[in-house]
């Protein structure tokens, strides 16, 4: 197929199994993979979606509700199927939350345009509307949210709640708790950079997991949890009001880089050397005793001998702690990083009410604890089996995303579909007012909106159709604009009442990243592949991306 003719002369532009889709034949296929994908996660959507078990070929099991969590483990291989991955992927780094929903949205997005290239339209027309839909959304969004600090934790909590709602991590006391813990989290962590901004560096949020006991035995720790143990039998194992020195030093004889050789030929001679490597390793030991250090946490090695030292001082040590605990360390108890002995000092060392080596789940860990105003905190998640504490993780650095996204954008509006139903009302009468043949595409984009409160109704066994009729009659009166999907009562409701708050920038970062994607995946109308037919990937002429388990057309 991939052939030319040129003045009778055969030209072969590919090599020989490559396949090649053009024009209408390409833009159906990416558009059917596209919706496959989204099909696969759409019934996880929502506190009634429903969760999926994911079993790698080496047997691992996974079992979540997290769009991104559930694409990333499918494995896709369809190219296209890739980039709506990366939308979920993308979404989960940007705000931490709304994953499942950007995919639905693709993924309908998509659907609408393929209506609109079969009624002869243009791609680049549907590429223009979708554009100044997506703006006119943005902007529609700005005007139905409302205000949220950091004080306002009532709503962050509520804000919380929801992005755990899907979540299957426990019963709604252990969530609000959760919740709590988070919203506790990002206000020890948050800052304002020079400009006033504020930020959250979620590096500063550690979540540390362990299996073993109960969702419900989640900790919040004010310092950090390091997965370490203390290194020699001697130390002490508790220290209040511990002063700590962090060290980037190696406690140990330096080793010879190059191929020099100490020549010992007598006894004596080896007597004194071991003697003179002793006094070096205790000198470093006395350096460290001398400057009132009481623990001491290392990036680097501690010999033997400087271990028998510093257990006689009383001090506790703990080494090869991997740099980034040690970066939240000094930022939990104000302790410098210290890169030689000779410049350590009293004010070198930080501070922290308790550390303490404690036995969890058969291993020992470190707690780093009761840290005055730590600007590093942990959560520590526990939970029955690795799939309960690895959702958990999950739920709670959405949550962690979801309440920074909220902070730091300081705006929120009300979820169960509701602010997706306004949008696509703003964006009906905005298609009337911009005519032509773009009016068609920005239309398609209000109706891949209605996808949201729509799919939150069909999991929670309600009739999609009654549904949006009437929500879309409620709020064309007034007050009617938060009425959304009580997917609890199995009717429509007031989720303002409801407490069913999102962050704005889910909502905005879905909108774009879902519009950007669908102009992508528009945009092309030629695929080459030269990847070969036996692979699995290959792409057999006419249709491709199989075995996804999605509503392929
Ligand atoms: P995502 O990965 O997109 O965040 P979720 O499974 O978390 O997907 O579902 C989010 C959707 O569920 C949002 O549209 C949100 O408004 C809705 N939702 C969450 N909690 C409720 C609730 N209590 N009532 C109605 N809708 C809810
Ligand atoms: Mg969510």
């Amino acid at each position: 197929m991939a052939e030319n003719q040129l003045g009778g002369q055969q030209v072969v532009l590919l090599p020989e199994g490559a396949s090649r889709l053009l024009g209408r034949d390409a833009q159906r296929t990416n558009i059917a993979v596209a919706v496959a994908v989204a099909g696969a996660v759409k019934t996880t959507l929502g506190p009634k979606g429903m969760d999926k078990m994911m079993v790698s070929d080496l047997g691992d099991v996974v079992i979540t509700n997290d769009g991104a969590t559930i694409l990333q483990e499918m494995n896709v291989e369809h190219p296209v199927a890739k980039i709506m991955v990366n939308i979920a992927k993308t979404q989960d780094k940007e705000v931490g939350d709304g994953t499942t929903s950007v995919v639905i949205l693709a993924g309908e997005l998509l659907k609408g345009a393929g209506d609109l290239l079969d009624q002869g339209i243009h791609p680049t027309t549907v590429i223009k509307g979708y554009k100044m839909a997506a703006t006119r959304a943005s902007e529609v969004l700005e005007e139905f949210a409302k205000k949220v600090s950091i004080s306002d934790e009532p709503t962050l909590e509520k804000i919380a709640m929801v992005s755990m709602g899907s979540k299957n991590v426990g019963d709604e006391k252990t969530k609000s708790e959760l919740g709590k813990m988070v919203i506790k989290a990002v206000k020890q962590v948050m800052e304002k950079d020079a400009s006033g901004k504020t930020i959250v560096d979620h590096d500063f949020i550690k979540v540390e997991k362990k299996a073993g006991g109960n969702v419900s035995d989640t900790a919040f720790i004010s310092g950090v949890l390091v997965d370490k143990e203390i290194t020699h039998p001697g130390m002490p194992k508790s220290m209040a009001n511990a002063k700590i020195a962090l060290l980037d030093v190696a406690l140990e004889m330096e080793k010879t880089e190059t191929d020099a050789r100490i020549e010992i030929t007598s006894p004596e001679q080896m007597q004194a050397f071991l003697k003179q490597e002793e006094s070096i390793l205790k000198g470093m030991a006395d350096k460290i005793r001398k400057s009132g250090a009481t623990v001491i946490f290392t990036q680097k090695g501690i010999d033997d001998v400087a271990q028998h030292f510093l257990a006689k001082a009383g001090i506790m040590a703990v080494r090869r702690v991997k740099k980034s605990d040690i970066e939240k360390l000094s930022r939990a108890t104000k302790a410098k990083i210290v890169t030689s002995l000779d410049d350590l000092g009293s004010d070198d060392l930080g501070h922290a009410g308790l550390v303490e080596e404690r036995k969890i789940s058969g291993e020992q860990m470190i707690f780093v604890e009761r840290c005055k105003d730590p600007k590093s905190v942990t959560i520590f998640v526990r939970g029955g089996n690795e799939q309960v504490v690895d959702e958990a993780e999950r739920s709670i650095t959405d949550v962690i995303g979801a309440v920074t996204s909220a902070v730091v954008n300081g705006k929120y509006v009300t979820g169960g579909g509701s602010i997706e139903i306004d949008l696509a009302n703003e964006l009906r009468s905005y298609a009337g007012n911009v005519g032509g043949r773009e009016q068609l595409a920005i239309q398609k984009f209000a109706d891949a909106l209605e996808a949201i409160p729509k799919t939150l109704s069909e999991s929670a066994g309600m009739d999609a159709i009654d549904t949006l009729v009437q929500l879309r009659s409620r709020h064309k009166s007034k007050g009617g604009e938060v009425y959304g999907v009580d997917i609890f009562k199995n009717s429509v409701g007031d989720m303002n009442k409801n407490g069913v708050f999102e962050p704005l920038m889910v909502k905005r970062q879905a909108i774009d990243s879902a519009s950007e994607a669908a102009e992508i995946i528009l945009r092309i109308d030629d695929i080459i592949s030269s990847r070969g037919k036996s692979k699995g990937g290959g792409m057999p002429p006419g249709g491709m991306g199989g075995g996804m388990g999605g509503d392929m057309e």
